[in-house]
């Protein structure tokens, strides 16, 4: 028998009384994770290139740093771009010769997606996805405050997900 204080619907109920206390996404914590509290473990660290580079000089940096896009900056810290190594593998199989005295001007993506350490990070796995991009430079200020990868993101929210199970079984067994 149902508890005294369950009320089953009838049909004089309103179908428009419905509560969103349980939805799927308010049941995912992710939903609210801002960009900043994966940036709080993973650091600020952003390895930045200049646009007169050389490929010669990135390519480098990229194996020396285990990293697989650099931000482009100007003198003053600003924002320019951003070069992957989508970018390099595009123009060796375009035209490989000469590539490792290309300018990193020549190469990079101009047109950067940022984000800001507020944004809850399912909305910016959202738009890495859309845009078929793996890095995102986070921005506050007009100042470069870290980047974060989808790996970085995926990791995180693994991490989550573990921990939420952990709660629902400790929940159960007690
Ligand atoms: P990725 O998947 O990040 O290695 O990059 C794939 C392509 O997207 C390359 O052409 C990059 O230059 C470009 N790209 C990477 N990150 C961004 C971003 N945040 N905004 C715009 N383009 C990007």
């Amino acid at each position: 028998m149902a508890p005294a204080s369950y009320q089953a619907s009838t049909r004089g109920d309103k179908a428009d009384k419905t509560t969103y206390s349980q939805t799927t996404s308010s049941n995912l914590s992710s939903s609210k994770t801002p960009v900043s509290k994966l940036l709080e473990g993973k650091g600020d660290a952003v390895f930045s290139i200049r646009p007169n580079d050389t490929i010669d000089h990135v390519v480098g940096l990229l194996k020396e740093k285990h990293i697989g896009a650099l931000v482009v900056t100007d003198q003053n810290g600003m924002l320019k771009g951003i070069l992957s190594e989508r970018d390099i593998v595009r123009q060796l199989a375009d035209q490989a010769d000469g590539i490792m005295d290309q300018s990193v001007e020549a190469l990079m993506t101009s047109d950067v997606v940022t984000c800001t350490p507020s944004d809850p990070l399912t909305d910016v796995l959202k738009r890495m996805t859309e845009g078929r991009f793996r890095h995102m430079p986070v921005v506050t200020e007009n100042k470069l405050c870290g980047i974060i990868t989808i790996g970085d993101v995926v990791n995180y929210r693994l991490k989550e997900v573990e921990y939420e199970a952990l709660r629902m079984k400790q929940m159960i067994v007690g």
